[in-house]
């Protein structure tokens, strides 16, 4: 049994959906203690919480320990079948990190997987569903499983009630190389206002031409009332020759619209501040697939925690070597590959 101390690094739930992910793939069972220490309030939320209980169904595991508030919890899996699934996070729990769990199993699994997924599609401190559908899922596609996603519903906090539909079709997965981003054949913004007057959107959007200095051609107002609440997302999308990198905004009650765009705008001056294609969220979601794939290598900007992090957990169950390496321009080349038995 492989032990994880979830105090680690980030110390947040991405310590557990690697090492459920990653126990499933290689079968090992794992117990993690100090569950979330490093959080506000620690211990498994509901959240991880259905995390536990998707990768549970799909690889008959066994869990011990695993409830709301638990700082440590045992799981041992079986053998993970592909198929059909629907995960209902209730609320506005992230469908999006539930996704992030089963994925890696599922996409090297024997049979496609068709998964229904319920409640938050647009969480803070999430992949929103554009990150998943234009910069992840592509990537992913390129080494091999044939992945889609579509959004059937919106879910913003608190309600929920989002959905997402993936379909997974699994193959073993060929080595990617990401090192140069290139000039950008397109940059461009959306706001999106869900049950909300659009004069939001366009307060986001003129932060966005006073910030990044683009102009009316590059933005764009959608509106919607697909779903339970009022929702609004601010996405910046930057696309190169391999990588289509999405930076969000994230609407949020009590939160100035300009303050939301003023945000995203920041973020999107760090990643144009180097010359690497893959963004700080990227580059922590890359680490399992490339890892999985047993080579691969890409350049990133200031290494976040969650990456740092990733690559430790990740070097606990599989016999890879990560390194990074710092450029003196700024940049860090993260570089993957088999350890030598
Ligand atoms: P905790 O509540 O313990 O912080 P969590 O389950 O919410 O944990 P984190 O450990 O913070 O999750 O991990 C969040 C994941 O979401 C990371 O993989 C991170 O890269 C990703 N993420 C966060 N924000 C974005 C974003 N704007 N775009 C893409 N991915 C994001």
């Amino acid at each position: 049994m492989i032990t994880i101390d979830g105090s680690f690094g980030e110390g947040g739930g991405q310590i557990i959906r690697t090492s459920l992910a990653l126990s499933l793939i290689t079968g090992q069972a794992v117990r993690i203690y100090n569950v979330r220490a490093r959080r506000d309030k620690p211990g498994l939320q509901r959240q991880h919480l259905t995390a536990v209980n998707a990768a549970a169904e799909i690889g008959a595991a066994q869990v011990e320990g695993a409830q709301v508030g638990a700082r440590e919890f045992e799981f041992r899996p079986g053998r993970t079948k592909a198929g059909a699934y629907t995960f209902d996070i209730g609320t506005a729990g992230s469908t999006t990190l539930v996704l992030q769990t089963v994925l890696p199993p599922l996409m090297i699994a024997d049979e496609p997987s068709l998964l229904t997924l319920r409640g938050g599609t647009h969480n803070v401190h999430a992949p929103p569903y554009e990150f998943l559908a234009q910069t992840f899922l592509p990537l992913v596609s390129r080494m091999g499983p044939r992945l889609a996603i579509e959004l059937v519903r919106y879910g913003f906090y608190p309600p929920g009630g989002g959905q997402l539909n993936v379909f997974i079709e699994p193959t073993q997965l060929a080595r990617l190389d990401l090192r140069t981003r290139g000039a950008f054949s397109n940059q461009r913004a959306r706001a999106l206002v869900v049950k909300l007057p659009p004069q939001i959107a366009e307060r986001e959007l003129s932060i966005v031409r006073e910030q990044l200095g683009w102009t009316d051609e590059q933005l764009r107002i959608e509106t919607s009332n697909n779903a339970l609440s009022p929702g609004n997302v601010l996405t910046l999308e930057f696309e190169s020759a391999q990588v289509k990198e999405i930076i969000t905004g994230m609407g949020e009650r009590g939160v100035r619209a300009e303050t939301v765009a003023e945000r995203a705008c920041a973020e999107a001056r760090q990643y144009l501040a180097h010359d690497a294609p893959v963004g700080e969220h990227l580059a922590d979601q890359l680490l399992i697939p490339f890892a999985l794939a047993g080579g691969g290598s890409y350049t990133t900007g200031p290494l976040s925690l969650h990456t740092t992090t990733n690559i430790e957990i990740i070097k606990k169950f599989l016999p890879i070597e990560i390194s990074t390496q710092a450029s003196t321009s700024g940049t860090w080349l993260i570089e993957v590959q088999r350890r030598e038995l």
